[in-house]
């Protein structure tokens, strides 16, 4: 009989099953018609029904099963009304299978930290920007975002009936990334992705010193990550304090799994790359450096 796997393994699996399960929390509410939008904070910051029962049901799920850790999710809940049905026990066998790292295999409950951003791309999901929706699981140890899952509900769903709906993505250090064809983008070309809903003059401003040959604005950290994975753009650049924890610790860890070079995502702002991050890096002009002290 073997060992039983490694506990960072185990959360992982679940979380894989846990955001496959709240896939189809964002696609049943959307399809019930009733979103109930709360706008959070004024600014094209809102939250849904979708994002308070995903919220309740990875963190309660998880929490079931790992009580140790903590877990940190965006949406501030008044109530702890979690049903049973929200719960999810599964988790995928494929993951428990493979070797945790060595540097990973002696990390306990209390060493991690799970951010969860239950809908990423709230304000595109309520108009029907249905593919820039993304859950987002990320997992962290000593600060550092080792290990994520992104579980995109409406991938295909413009691809006609015959498409299976929605993916899952996950990745760990040290193991690598599945659920997606990582494709570079064209050689040469400097192909930037950014907000298309919280726009700023700074976050302008920086994008324009970089003099790109084209800017992408879609919704969504965790979408903006799967477009430079997939070779849609080369870099994601969002000079602005607005991107929180939730959202970067899963797209951090599955950029990360596939290439070390690639640098930090923080609080500072958001520079993502795959390839030539220094390139991106050392054009950012110092007033918008001074303008996001970390
Ligand atoms: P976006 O690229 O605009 O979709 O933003 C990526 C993530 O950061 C989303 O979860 C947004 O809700 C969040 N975000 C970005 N800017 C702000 C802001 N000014 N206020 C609140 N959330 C923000
Ligand atoms: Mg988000
Ligand atoms: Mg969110």
């Amino acid at each position: 009989r073997m060992a039983s796997p490694a506990l960072l393994m185990r959360v992982v699996a679940s979380a894989y099953t846990v955001a496959e399960k709240a896939a189809t929390i964002v696609r049943n509410v959307m399809a019930a018609g009733d979103l109930g939008i709360v706008d959070k904070t004024g600014d094209n910051d809102l939250q849904t029904k979708a994002d308070r029962l995903v919220q309740m049901s990875i963190c309660a799920s998880l929490a079931q099963k790992f009580p140790k850790v903590t877990i940190i999710g965006e949406e501030e809940l008044s109530t702890d009304e979690v049903t049973e049905e929200l719960i999810e026990d599964g988790h995928c066998e494929e993951i428990l299978k493979k070797t945790c790292p060595a540097q990973y295999a002696g990390i306990k409950e209390e060493e991690l930290v799970i951010w969860v951003d239950p809908l990423d791309g709230t304000k595109e999901y309520t108009e029907g920007l249905l593919d820039h929706v993304t859950v987002l699981i990320g997992i962290a140890y000593e600060g550092k975002a080792i290990a994520g899952v992104i579980n995109q509900p409406y991938y295909n769903y413009e691809a006609g009936a015959d498409a299976v709906l929605g993916r899952t993505i996950w990745g760990v250090l040290g193991i690598g990334a599945f659920g997606f064809q990582l494709t570079e983008a064209p050689a040469g070309k400097h192909i930037v992705v950014t907000t298309r809903s919280h726009s700023s003059t700074l976050v302008n401003d920086c994008i324009s010193a970089l003099n790109p040959d084209s800017v992408i604005r879609v919704g969504g950290a965790g979408n903006k990550i799967i477009q430079l994975i997939e070779g849609k753009a080369s870099a994601y650049v969002f000079a602005s304090p607005g991107c929180k924890k939730w959202d970067t610790c899963a797209p951090e860890a599955i950029l990360h799994a596939y290439n070390k070079e690639v640098k930090h995502m923080n609080s500072a702002g958001v520079l993502a790359t795959l390839r030539n991050y220094d390139y991106y890096a050392s054009r950012i002009p110092n007033t918008v450096k001074q303008s996001l002290v970390p």
